[in-house]
């Protein structure tokens, strides 16, 4: 029922994530950038010569859970994404943000998927 499904996601959304160990070093990554606010590090499982993420120091578990409050630093991952893709993909790139099941999201700690490196089709079927 609605109720179960609802407890049950929000549970999973509440959850710590691999990204939560990462974060905090306790689960082995491969860092390239790393400030106050932020932090990127390879994927595991590259979809592209170039494929990292880009992820916020503090907690958001997906995109639909941003709030007004978060502005300045949806503003700065984007920042870092930009940077960061144009010194490692010069030809090109493309940032992706997977939000919950339909969007494939496996991961509940937001991130900015930045994908480069060859060249890349539409749509992303
Ligand atoms: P999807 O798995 O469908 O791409 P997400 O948008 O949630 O969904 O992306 C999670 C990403 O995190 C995947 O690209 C996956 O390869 C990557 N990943 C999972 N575990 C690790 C890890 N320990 N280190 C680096 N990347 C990881």
């Amino acid at each position: 029922n609605f109720e179960l499904k609802n407890a049950q996601k929000i549970r999973s959304q509440n959850k710590s994530t691999i990204f939560d160990k990462i974060l905090v070093k306790q689960a082995p990554a491969d860092i390239i950038y790393e400030d106050e606010l932020c932090m990127a590090f390879n994927d595991i499982h590259p979809q592209a010569p170039v494929h990292f993420l880009v992820i916020p120091k503090t907690k958001i578990p997906m995109l639909e859970k941003v709030s007004k409050s978060d502005g300045q630093i949806l503003g700065k991952l984007l920042m870092v994404a930009k940077e960061l893709g144009r010194s490692r993909a010069p030809d090109g790139f493309r940032l992706v943000i997977n939000n919950g099941r339909h969007g494939c999201q496996s991961v509940y700690y937001l991130h900015i998927h930045v994908i480069g490196g060859r060249q890349l089709k539409w749509p992303p079927t």
